[in-house]
């Protein structure tokens, strides 16, 4: 974060002390947010896709996008090391969403079900939820990658293996 936005965010968190005011903050930038916020929403061509408390969500994501952001932004912790995960493709005008999961052309996770079906936001833990059809096994589970969890979904019943993003 730059000086100057450290020193704006620093300022917004003293005014917030000072009167007990509620932010609504909307960000790009998720070292910011996680300096600010309480609670996060992350959104993805207009839907909330993962919503909950700051730490919680954080350390434990529970949809594949807000993994991928995640992994694409600095650190919390400098010391911290992670690896970058690259969707594909480009963002879908929200004129025109695609069908079923939204995020399901870009998804390195993405199965057949995606395609069809819209998956609704539910719970993973207390004050956390994800609209994902394999939120319970990314949550707490890191970064996705595509083996481990593919693999659990050709496993289930009415799941089929990953699909490339275009
Ligand atoms: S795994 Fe399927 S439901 Fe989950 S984010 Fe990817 S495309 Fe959407």
């Amino acid at each position: 974060m730059f000086r100057s936005a450290h020193r704006f965010i620093n300022l917004l968190k003293e005014v917030q002390h000072t009167f007990n005011l509620a932010y609504v903050f909307i960000a790009h930038d998720l070292a910011s947010v996680y300096h600010m916020a309480d609670r996060v929403a992350v959104m993805y061509l207009g839907q909330v896709v993962e919503i909950g408390e700051t730490v919680e969500l954080y350390s434990r994501p529970a949809h594949p996008y807000t993994q991928a952001l995640l992994s694409a932004s600095l650190p919390i912790n400098p010391r911290d090391r992670k690896s970058e995960v690259i969707l594909g493709g480009e963002v879908p005008s929200p004129l025109n969403p695609p069908s079923g999961c939204r995020f399901h052309p870009r998804c390195p996770l993405a199965f057949d079900r995606c395609k069809t079906e819209q998956p609704p936001l539910r719970s993973v833990a207390p004050d956390h939820a994800a609209a994902c059809f394999l939120a319970d096994e990314l949550h707490g589970g890191g970064l996705p990658t595509p083996g481990p969890a593919a693999a659990h979904a050709e496993t289930q019943p009415g799941r089929a293996g990953p699909v490339q993003a275009p």
